[in-house]
């Protein structure tokens, strides 16, 4: 009986809430985070994904890894997002998903594997350079001038170093950063959440906040850059870094399944407040789950805090603006 009045007193609630909303987005999207990847790069091929779990008690006893799996595969979730069984399935559903809800995004990878995705998706990805210094050392600042130069990638991201505990002030980074300043080069930073309980996946891995840009900005202050994952959980730092630094952007790539829906639109919603919705990027963070792109498109879009406005911008606008996209929505030459 208390369940029912509960029931509907949320319906009552829910439904003055809608009323009150903005409509929903439904122009073009630029999504600023999308990996090409391989069907096992998160488990067996077509392992699903558990949105929003954050429930993740462990009493270390046998492997994270699995445990991890167990949650997702059905012991506790109620909706997963399918895996894709294949590399080719992956490419297939994430191109077919971002036509189906008018998405174009910068597409994160090794050289052939987004040249591959280039070629089955034509018009829907810009090219941009995965770095991590310590998964591929040969990575040189020389091998990324080459490949700028033979027009493989239009960015640098996402730079995964803090998966193996190089921060982003090292200073074997300083380098690539003055590269890309030169060169007007848009970089995207990893700088905040991994995966969960990723300390029994990733030893290295090592905790750091948006503060840690700081010297980085100060000695680069032409450099086109924006933090992945907003830097989340670190509201106060990256609000006090967006403050001072007015080039500065942020996506909000992977909180929208990465987080309890509630905690993402507080964080999500906290930086809005603050005032910086023009700053603010979609990303899906599609790694495995062409389903994450409808998903993080539908997680902007219920936000009963946004004007309609502010979901414009955070889903297209503030891309194209930090992308430097013409009238026509291409790259400039
Ligand atoms: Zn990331």
């Amino acid at each position: 009986m208390r369940i029912h009045t509960l029931a509907i007193a949320l319906s009552i609630g829910l439904a003055a809430t809608a009323s009150a909303q903005s409509p929903a987005y439904e122009g073009p999207v630029i999504d600023m985070h999308v990996h090409a990847t391989t069907a096992d790069s998160n488990g067996p091929p077509g392992m699903p994904l558990c949105p929003g779990v954050g429930d993740f008690a462990w009493d270390g006893q046998g492997s994270w890894a699995q445990h991890l799996g167990m949650n997702v595969l059905g012991r506790k979730c109620e909706n997963p997002l399918a895996g894709s069984p294949t590399d080719e399935a992956l490419r297939d559903e994430t191109i077919a998903a971002m036509r189906a809800h008018n998405v174009r995004c910068l597409l994160s990878g090794q050289k052939d594997r987004v040249a591959d995705w280039m070629s089955a998706g034509e018009g829907l990805f810009w090219p941009s350079r995965s770095l991590n210094l310590a998964i591929f050392p040969d990575q040189t600042v020389e091998v990324l001038e080459q490949g700028f130069e033979d027009g493989e990638f239009v960015a640098i991201a996402e730079i995964t170093n803090q998966y193996d505990g190089i921060l982003v002030d090292d200073p074997r980074m300083e380098p690539f950063w003055a590269f890309a300043e030169a060169n007007g080069i848009p970089v995207g930073v990893h700088i905040g959440k991994g995966t969960p309980g990723g300390s029994k996946i990733f030893p290295e891995y090592t905790v750091q906040a948006p503060l840690q840009l700081s010297p980085v900005l100060k000695a680069h202050p032409d450099l086109r850059i924006y933090v992945m994952h907003a830097g989340y959980p670190f509201a106060e730092d990256i609000k006090a870094m967006l403050w001072i630094y007015p080039q500065l952007m942020v996506d909000i790539a992977v909180l929208q399944f990465g987080t309890p829906r509630a905690e993402y639109h507080a964080f999500l919603s906290e930086l809005v407040r603050a005032g910086f919705s023009d700053r603010i990027m979609f990303g899906a963070d599609q790694m495995t789950w062409p389903g994450a792109i409808k998903l993080g498109i539908d997680a902007v879009n219920e936000a009963d805090y946004l004007t309609y406005e502010q979901k414009k911008d955070i889903l297209h606008d503030n891309a194209a603006r930090f992308l430097r996209l013409d009238a026509e929505g291409n790259l400039p030459d």
